[in-house]
């Protein structure tokens, strides 16, 4: 039934009879331009929508009118409060009502088919920790949070004390070694101090460069340290970059940024279940087998419980970029700072939940959009993820407002509320995993919303074939600034250009649209399985800003009142352009993918590998060793000639880039052609729409890229940092300059950009274009 066919149109603004797509197209293009006149100014720039006939486009530009009318700050706010009222750490009872709680509501809502899955997973809980100096002085770490007067929630007893998700129980006492970020060179420093950290406890700091601490945790694991202590400096989200809360965004002195330290870089999810869901009856491989299980004690601190240990400590004053802003002189310790460390957790098999509920499509109801956000939160989650998730109530509400309305999308949109995302991204990966099969046959998109607002600095994540239908959509929306999302958008980038942390194109006119969303993805959030696992194209939207609260009992409900989003305007802004790209998805006539663009990131990727390649050359000549692998990617160079390193010959891929990009160019002809023409066979348009979707199923290798199977990507990846990490199989093995499997690596990438060049051939001949 498709609610559609008969109906006279819901949206008042549109006074025509609604006709199924595909069907009389001749007769409506005619009314469209009578259409596009009764229509309010603003959206007749909207009469053209990427993927969109024009009458469609304009059909389409009505029901995002009213979509975008529902959302409201009041009904932000009230959700929001219910989200963060309480602490709600994966698999805590709380959690398990809120995922009831949004069962119930998205009931009330209209969606439909909502159901709650069940996995039971390896999961994590902390049982008691203590942190005692005992020598050249004694202190004993509070390991908690102090309340802020004006601050009723964080005097909320429940409120979990410092602990690490994943880390092992255990009990130590031993010295302990200042090692920085715990990032490898950092060891190595040491060493050259004459410092082992040998059955040691490392403190290191949470950032400077930023690494996942996961990574860290590996790290000190490697280098044999007995235990490691997380502490966030004053420095990277303190006072040092302005007021603390209660009075500004940043950490106070007792600020305790908790998370996991599980290595979900080597595979995520359960770690029992690599690669499969953990149904019941799942096999589960046993612990000592788990890769992704750390096996070294794991403690965070505040400033306020490290600062004794690091003003205690001797041995060699540390260099400048290793000191922090703490009024002490920071040395790289190694004998004289004592500690006892004692840490009982509760890690065990329990019940992770995620709430999954759909609007059936009316049209092609085998068609999903995905639509995701994390629950689960460290303490009381104020952005992270309650924000997401508030703004994920007030969208689904507008959606199934506009479904009981009548305005039913063609496409089926499904909405799912994930458990144990800061575990190890375990609720979407067992849920990705358990319908894999189902998912690579029906996936056009996924959506992911983790924290939605934290400022006013919009954040686009695409992969390049769904950026510039991104950007377009950005115009449709108003920033609460008063100009258009897009223009706040180019704004921030702009900014952030200047301030160099971005690494977009500018031109007169500010930072270029093709340099707006970013196109590198990596992962530390629920878009991975999605992604990197079963082959769909993700998108992530985000507004941010000055945040230090973050992972800690500070980040909650005050927070966001008085500095994160105090109006919540910024929360409706996500609301309104999370469920427009899902609209525009859902009801395209030819998915709005641009295969062209896809083709120049790729070139560009392999040009940042040649180029990062010979600069990592020659600081290796400097260094003497090879580290870069570890850390954070050498920054971005421009694209320039080199076509090849020594040993591998890159220029059949850049052929093959160069082939795809021509057929991308042909087939966005043929697209743009069929789509002005109005006349688009419903057939034709559904062959061609599975063909487009099948791409980015191809970029998959079955085996995964070497050491981790889990990652079928070729494209995009993730370091054991979390960062980014593009052509992840190719790039690991250049850098390590390995290279009969670069060769390999190379030769998977090119078969695959031939394999979809053929493809977009194919679909370009299906519309009469010429190849
Ligand atoms: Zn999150």
């Amino acid at each position: 039934m498709n609610p559609q066919q008969d109906l006279p149109c819901p949206v008042k603004l549109c006074e025509n009879p609604c006709v199924p797509r595909g069907k009389g197209f001749s007769f409506l293009s005619i009314t469209a331009a009578a259409i596009a006149l009764t229509i309010a100014p603003h959206l007749q720039a909207q009469n053209q929508i990427r993927g969109f006939t024009p009458t469609s486009a304009a059909h389409q530009a009505a029901i995002e009118a009213k979509f975008k009318a529902i959302p409201s700050p009041d009904e932000e706010r009230r959700q929001h409060r219910i989200f963060t009222a309480e602490p709600h750490v994966a698999g805590s009872k709380r959690n398990n009502q809120l995922a009831e709680y949004i069962r119930d509501e998205w009931k009330k809502q209209g969606l439909e088919d909502v159901i709650i899955r069940k996995y039971d997973v390896y999961g994590t809980n902390p049982k008691s920790a203590s942190l005692e100096m005992i020598a050249p002085v004694s202190y004993r770490a509070t390991l908690r949070e102090a309340p802020l007067t004006p601050d009723p929630d964080s005097k909320n007893p429940a409120i979990s004390q410092a602990w690490l998700g994943m880390s092992i129980s255990g009990e130590v006492t031993a010295p302990v070694v200042y090692a920085h970020s715990g990032n490898p060179e950092d060891y190595d420093l040491l060493r050259k101090n004459g410092i082992s950290v040998k059955g040691k406890i490392v403190l290191v700091r949470y950032s400077n460069p930023y690494s996942y601490r996961g990574f860290k945790a590996l790290t000190a694991q490697r280098e044999g340290a007995a235990a490691i202590l997380i502490y966030s400096d004053p420095q990277e989200d303190g006072y040092t970059k302005g007021k603390v809360d209660p009075d500004g965004p940043w950490g106070p002195e007792y600020k305790i940024q908790r998370g996991a330290i599980t290595y979900d870089f080597m595979v995520p999810g359960d770690p029992l279940t690599p690669g499969w869901a953990s149904i019941p009856g799942a096999k589960r491989i046993p612990i000592e087998q788990a890769t992704s299980l750390p096996k070294i004690m794991a403690l965070p601190l505040s400033w306020h419980d490290a600062k004794p240990l690091l003003e205690n400590m001797d041995g060699p004053l540390a260099p400048e970029s290793w000191r922090g802003a703490l009024p002490i002189q920071y040395h790289l310790g190694g004998e004289r700072v004592k500690v006892h460390l004692k840490i009982e957790m509760n890690n065990a098999t329990q019940p992770y939940y995620v709430v999954e509920g759909r609007i059936r499509g009316a049209e092609l109801p085998d068609e999903w959009i995905v639509l995701g956000n994390h629950r689960d939160a460290w303490v009381f989650g104020g952005v992270d993820p309650s924000s997401g998730t508030a703004s994920m109530m007030e969208m689904t509400r507008a959606l199934g407002k506009l479904t009981k309305e009548g305005m039913r999308p063609r496409r089926t949109i499904v909405v799912c509320s994930w458990d144990g995302e800061e575990v190890g991204l375990t609720g979407s990966t067992e849920w990705g995993e358990q319908f894999v099969d189902e998912l690579r046959a029906k996936a056009v998109a996924y959506i992911n919303v983790d924290e939605a607002t934290s400022g006013p600095n919009f954040h686009g994540q695409a992969v390049a074939s769904l950026a510039p239908m991104l950007v377009e959509t950005t115009k449709s929306l108003t920033d609460p600034s008063g100009k258009s999302l897009y223009e706040a958008w180019k704004a921030t980038a702009a900014r952030e250009k200047e301030e160099g942390h971005q690494s977009g194109q500018m031109n007169d006119s500010g930072v270029a649209d093709s340099g707006l969303a970013d196109t590198r993805i990596g992962s530390g959030s629920d878009h991975t399985v999605f992604l990197n696992f079963v082959g769909v194209p993700v998108l992530g939207l985000q507004f941010d800003g000055p945040y230090g609260v973050y992972h800690s009992a500070y980040d909650d409900f005050y927070w966001m009142n008085h500095f994160g989003d105090p109006g919540y305007r910024y929360h409706t802004l996500m609301s309104q352009l999370w469920g427009v790209i899902a609209l525009r998805l859902s009801n395209a006539d030819i998915l709005p993918f641009d295969f062209a663009t896809y083709a120049a990131n790729i070139r560009q990727f392999v040009n940042e590998l040649i180029q990062n390649q010979a600069i990592l050359g020659q600081n290796k000549a400097m260094l003497g060793q090879d580290k870069a692998m570890w850390g954070q990617p050498p920054s971005a160079v421009q694209p320039g000639e080199a076509r090849q390193l020594p040993k591998l010959d890159l220029k059949p891929v850049l052929d093959s880039i160069a082939d795809f990009e021509s057929a991308g160019q042909r087939l966005n002809d043929s697209m743009q052609h069929a789509l002005d023409s109005g006349k688009l066979d419903p057939e034709l348009a559904t062959t061609l729409n599975h063909g487009l979707m099948q791409l980015e199923r191809n970029w998959l290798n079955p085996d995964g890229i070497p050491g981790r199977p889990w990652f079928k990507h070729i494209l995009y990846g993730a370091r054991f940092t979390y960062a980014h990490l593009e052509l992840p199989g190719l790039t690991e093995a250049v850098e390590k300059q390995d290279w009969p499997p670069a060769n390999q690596q190379a030769e998977i990438l090119r078969s695959a950009l031939s394999k979809n060049t053929k493809l977009v051939n194919e679909l370009n001949s299906m519309l009469g274009g010429i190849n």
